[in-house]
């Protein structure tokens, strides 16, 4: 075996032992007790921050579109509102996860605490602030329903995080079931508006968020179960991110119809709806 062969060899069976090495990762601890939070490993700390730290400069850079396709103020306080909860969501969440991380041996418990208590009651604010451009605009003729959403939502958004704020960590099944409600509850209004039927980026976004949930309770049960959650809410966030673009801040200059794409716009040609 010459030099260069034998230094093959080597590297092969250094890559085969840091492989074998893989094996002994933590790459979960013991389901949490009942009213306590899981303690996720370091494998885990360090996903969940990974996972969502990844989409703050494309959130940011997506709100800035969305601001900047603003024709009306409407739009523009839609968009400034969607937009900042979009980059709050997956920013708050980093930092939580991060500093979780940092100080995972039992410092800064009140630190922890109060970034946690952020970083789900951030879940209400983006549930009200993604439905918000759609509820956010002339009322459909006839249509009550839609207004009066407009304001339900940021009403169940705030009582949401009252009672999270009261509760936290207790009842998680209420807690998860509020947040299903919350996600669900609003789309009957938009159901019923027929420029709104048949979005199938929406559909596809929500059902990313409902799978996601099957993850969000998984800790301990399923490896960076916690990290898994964070892609499916990514997932979720940018399919419905791709609905507001495209059928509420369609480019300017650009046709708002495609040929044969009636049910997928906002307005049918010649349709004399006011812009929102
Ligand atoms: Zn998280």
């Amino acid at each position: 075996m010459d030099g260069s062969c034998r230094q093959q060899f080597y590297i092969n069976i250094k890559r085969i032992l840091q492989m074998c090495r893989l094996k002994e990762v933590k790459w979960m601890n013991q389901q949490a007790c009942t009213n306590e939070a899981y303690v996720p490993t370091i494998v885990e700390h360090v996903a969940n921050v990974f996972t969502h730290g990844i989409w703050i400069v494309p959130a940011f850079l997506g709100a800035f579109e969305l601001i900047e396709r603003a024709s009306t103020w409407p739009k523009l306080l839609s968009a400034l509102i969607y937009g900042c909860s979009l980059l709050l969501l997956f920013t708050v969440s980093t930092i939580f996860h991060s500093i979780h991380y940092c100080y995972h041996k039992g410092r800064f418990v009140h630190l922890k605490d109060l970034l946690h208590r952020c970083d789900r009651a951030m879940i209400y604010v983006f549930i009200a602030a993604t439905y918000f451009p759609w509820l956010n605009h002339e009322p459909f003729q006839g249509d009550v329903l839609l207004p009066t959403m407009r304001i339900l939502i940021w009403i169940m958004a705030a009582v949401g995080i009252l009672y999270q704020q009261i509760f936290h960590e207790k009842y998680k099944w209420l807690e998860t079931t509020f947040y299903v409600i919350m996600g669900i509850g609003p789309s009957v209004a938009i159901i019923g508006i027929n420029e709104y039927n048949n979005i199938p980026e929406l559909k596809i976004g929500g059902l990313a968020y409902l799978l996601g949930i099957v993850f969000f309770k998984s800790d301990g049960r399923i490896p960076c179960a916690h990290a898994i959650w964070h892609l499916f809410v990514a997932i979720g966030a940018g399919f419905h991110y791709q609905a507001i673009r495209y059928h509420l801040y369609p480019d300017v200059g650009a046709p708002l119809l495609a040929p044969g794409e009636q049910h997928y716009t906002l307005f049918a040609a010649g349709d004399s709806h006011p812009e929102f």
